[in-house]
């Protein structure tokens, strides 16, 4: 009996403690339609290509979109079609403004007019499959550049319904697409390399995240739709498995209470919302460890 009871106790135990340090992350692609500026035809199959991995990973995604790609070259029946065929198998849209320009150096009303123009035909197609339209992802990670122009753009932003969308996993996807782009040949070492060093990224973050919050937090995984995501996404979706990550909508991560952390860093350059965290706080990761990328 006395057996039993420790048995039981030590499954409660575990389960408890399995729920409550699961690892859960968000996944959020950005430029849609697609980071190339290639044919709709080649947008489209990079599209396909993450979404049908979404699918068999049974993963929820959202993708922030510039809609100034939909109508640069032409082709826009066939761009918005490919945002379409997101809101189909049921992931969302958000907002990536219209030009994708860089809030520290551009002018707050022009930046806001464009904030505006970027959810025409996004926040429509989200709501007539009655979903809610309400992130907003910032250009190049950039928040502003100085306290003053955040606070302003922050009330903008809360005004008109959005919810800021932050970044903690950064793998440097498209630094690795780009590589691809220049040298296609060498197409599975460049794949390979990615995927080591998101491996490595990974582990950074996690450390990162025990140091400073004691536990592994809910993460948001930074991603764009670009041609090395749509070869690699089941080898990625893969590893974070591998990893033990659960994933969940941007929603669910944004209740862990990590994300409400102040944060005070006002410079303009781009980084993971942990980096901010830690610049508040005073700095205790020696983020001069954080990996680079590994290219020719
Ligand atoms: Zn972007």
């Amino acid at each position: 009996m006395l057996r039993m009871k420790i048995i039981t106790s030590a499954l409660l135990i575990a389960f408890t403690c399995g729920m409550a340090y699961a690892k859960e992350i968000a996944l959020t692609f950005d430029d849609l339609p697609a980071q190339e500026d290639v044919s709709a035809q080649e947008q489209k199959e990079i599209n396909d290509r993450i979404l049908n991995s979404l699918q068999s990973f049974n993963a929820p995604a959202i993708g922030f979109v510039n809609e100034s790609k939909l109508t640069n070259k032409g082709e826009t029946s066939e761009k918005i079609a490919i945002l379409k065929s997101w809101i189909d198998k049921r992931q969302c849209l958000g907002n990536h403004t219209y030009s994708h320009n860089a809030l520290s150096t551009t002018d707050l009303d022009d930046f806001q007019n464009d904030v505006i123009k970027g959810a025409m035909i996004s926040k429509e197609l989200m709501h007539n499959a009655g979903l809610s339209y309400r992130y907003f992802r910032h250009p190049y990670l950039d928040t502003g550049g100085s306290k003053e122009k955040r606070d302003l753009f922050d009330k903008f932003l809360k005004i008109q319904g959005y919810v800021i969308a932050p970044a903690t996993i950064d793998t440097d996807d498209w630094k690795f697409n780009r590589e691809l782009h220049k040298n296609p040949n060498a197409k599975k070492q460049i794949i390979q390399n990615y995927l080591e060093h998101t491996k490595r990224k990974f582990r950074f973050y996690e450390h990162a995240s025990h140091k400073m919050f004691g536990r592994n937090i809910k993460h948001v995984w930074l991603l764009h739709a670009n041609l090395i995501n749509s070869l690699a996404m089941d080898d990625l979706l893969k590893l974070a498995s591998e990893f033990g990550y659960k994933f969940v909508s941007l929603d669910a991560v944004l209740n862990d209470k990590a994300y409400s952390e102040p944060d005070y860093y006002y410079d303009a350059f781009g980084v993971s919302w942990l980096y901010r965290w830690d610049y508040t706080r005073g700095k205790i990761i020696d983020w001069s460890q954080e990996p680079e990328p590994n290219l020719s």
